[in-house]
This record gives structure tokens, C-alpha cells and sequence, in this order.
């Protein structure tokens, strides 16, 4: 068997198309455009292409972007007078602080100070309890991209096993409740997990979070499962790769992500997703869009 390579390049930008028509549709019916404030603090390389990836993919749609950047010794005093601004500013509609964050902050205390209305990352207390209790809200990006994919491959969530290997506040635990929310019998995995393969071997869905390369091989994988690679990884030849042995893998799994172009794409698509969606809540416009999970 060879496995459908899911490309979510593809996908994502079927789902920034439409972020564009809902953006286009605020300006022209409310005079509204929606805008992202993303703050970052230090120098970390990395971050700093996120960030910028971010607000690039913000000017492709049409939706104002407000990069702050913070030098590596700000205070948490003044980061959070950073996020108080952003939240009282009308012209911003969704905040996200990238992480990680520099050792001396509480990372709790600065996710927790955004504005849930604003919490376009969805990773505050708030926000994730309404993944918990099903209410409407703002969900983690990664995650939410991961359902997305499999919606629109068809992938049948309802009645399987799925196995998430990961139990991250970003991505591992909000992916477990978002299958079972959708109906499937899930199975957490992490670092206590004694018998990975046994469990990974059960999996009709398995997604594996963690960042540890080819942590998935060929032998963990039940012929015909769904494999979603959200780990992201630096090979010794300096290329990007994912947890999972794609080759290898791709020989018995029924669908793949590759890495890159896999999960990651989704997660800005999901970014701007979010976004979109609060400017039309502040604008008191249905979205048209609101499903239990997004
Ligand atoms: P994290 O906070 O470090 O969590 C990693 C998880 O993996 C933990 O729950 C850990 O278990 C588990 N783990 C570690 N080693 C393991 C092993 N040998 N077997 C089983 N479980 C193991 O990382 P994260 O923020 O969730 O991110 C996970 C990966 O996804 C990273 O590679 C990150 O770069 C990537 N990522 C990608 C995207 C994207 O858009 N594609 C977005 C976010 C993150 P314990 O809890 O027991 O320690």
C-alpha cells in the first residue's frame, strides 16, 4: 500500500481564500478590517520567522498585522502593558505573545492577561474550557488545523481509535478532546507511555506531537491508518522533518502528512481563521462558519 500524502498547503489555502472573502466582506459591509497583534520578546531566530510568516500571511488576506518587538530583558510589568494596550485597542481583534517565551516570565500569567475575545491562540483558561464543555470559542491553531485536514479528506473521525501521542497544552491534550469530541475512542500518549508501538498499533488516526524524529516507524503503524505528523524536527543535514518516518510509513498508513507542508500550513490558515472569526463577532456578523469543534 502507498499512502495518500495529504497536502496541506493545498488545503490551507483553500481555507486563506476564504479568510480573504470574509475579510473582503467586513470591510465592505461593516468598514471593518480585522487585525492581529503578535508580540514577540528576545532574539530567538526561529520565532522571529513565525512571527514574520504571520504577519505576512495576514497582509495576503487583507487583515491588518501589528508586529511588537520586545528586546530579551523586557520586564513582565511591561509585557503586560504591551497585551493591555492590544486589548483595548478596537482595531485589534485577536493578540498572540509567540512562544516560547524567555525564561523570567510566567508564561500562565501572560497567556491568561490576553482577552479570551482576543485569544486567537485559544489558550486560555477560558477558552479551553469551552473545548472541555463544548461551547463556542476560540480553539488551539495545530489542533484545529488537524481537524480541518481530516474533514476535508474525508477521514471518518466518528467511532475510531485515535491515538495522539503528546500531551502539550498547545497541541497534544486540546487534539485528544477535539477526536473525542468528534466521536472517536482516543488514546493519549507521552514520555510514561511503556509500550508506545502497542498502543500506536491500535490507531485508525494517529498523530504524534512530541519532536523526537522517526519516533514513528513502519512497524508502530496499523495498515490503512490516518498519520498526522505535527512534530517538526532539524535533520543533521539541516532539512525540516517531522516524528514520523515518512518513507517508511507511507509503505502501510492509508494517508500521511509530510513535514513540511503538512500540519504547519494549517496552523497559520487556522490563525487567520480565528482571527476573522473575532472581528465578525465584534462586528455582530454570524460567521456561517461556527461548527462544535471550530
Ligand atoms: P512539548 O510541549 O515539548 O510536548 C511534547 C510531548 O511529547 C510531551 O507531552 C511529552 O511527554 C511527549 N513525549 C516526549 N518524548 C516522548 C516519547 N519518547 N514518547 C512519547 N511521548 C513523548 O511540545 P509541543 O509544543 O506539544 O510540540 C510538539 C511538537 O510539535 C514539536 O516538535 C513542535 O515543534 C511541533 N509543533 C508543530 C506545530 C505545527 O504547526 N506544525 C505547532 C506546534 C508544535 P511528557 O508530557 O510526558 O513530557
Amino acid at each position: 500500500m502507498s499512502a495518500k500524502r495529504i497536502d496541506g498547503k493545498a488545503i490551507a489555502a483553500e481555507f486563506r481564500n476564504e479568510v480573504a472573502v470574509r475579510v473582503q466582506r467586513l470591510k465592505e459591509e461593516k468598514g471593518l478590517v480585522p487585525g492581529l497583534a503578535v508580540v514577540i520578546v528576545g532574539d530567538d531566530p526561529a520565532s522571529k520567522v513565525y512571527v514574520r510568516n504571520k504577519a505576512l500571511a495576514c497582509e495576503a488576506v487583507g487583515m491588518h498585522s501589528e508586529v511588537h518587538a520586545l528586546p530579551g530583558d523586557t520586564t513582565e510589568a511591561q509585557l503586560l502593558k504591551v497585551i493591555a494596550r492590544f486589548n483595548a485597542d478596537p482595531r485589534i481583534h485577536g493578540i498572540l505573545v509567540q512562544l516560547p517565551l524567555p525564561k523570567h516570565f510566567d508564561g500562565h500569567a501572560i497567556t491568561e492577561a490576553i482577552s479570551p475575545d482576543k485569544d486567537v491562540d485559544g489558550f486560555d483558561h477560558s477558552n479551553l474550557g469551552g473545548l472541555i464543555t463544548g461551547h463556542p470559542g476560540f480553539r488551539p491553531c495545530t489542533p484545529l488545523g488537524v481537524m480541518k485536514m481530516l474533514e476535508h479528506e474525508g477521514i471518518e473521525v466518528d467511532g475510531k481509535h485515535a491515538v495522539v501521542i503528546g500531551r502539550s497544552k498547545i497541541v497534544g491534550k486540546p487534539m485528544s478532546l477535539m477526536l473525542i469530541h468528534e466521536g472517536a475512542t482516543v488514546t493519549t500518549c507521552h514520555r510514561h507511555t511503556s509500550d508506545l508501538a502497542h498502543f500506536t498499533r491500535q490507531a485508525d488516526i494517529l498523530v504524534s506531537a512530541v519532536g523526537k524524529l522517526n519516533l514513528v516507524t513502519r512497524d508502530m503503524v496499523k495498515p490503512g491508518a490516518a498519520v498526522i505528523d505535527v512534530g517538526i524536527n532539524r535533520q543533521p543535514d539541516g532539512k525540516l522533518a517531522g516524528d514520523v518516518d515518512f518513507a517508511g510509513v507511507s509503505q502501510v498508513a492509508g494517508w500521511i502528512t509530510p513535514v513540511p507542508g503538512g500540519v504547519g500550513p494549517m496552523t497559520i490558515a487556522m490563525l487567520l481563521w480565528n482571527a476573522v472569526k473575532s472581528a465578525e463577532r465584534a462586528a455582530g456578523l454570524g460567521t456561517g462558519a461556527e461548527t462544535r469543534i471550530a
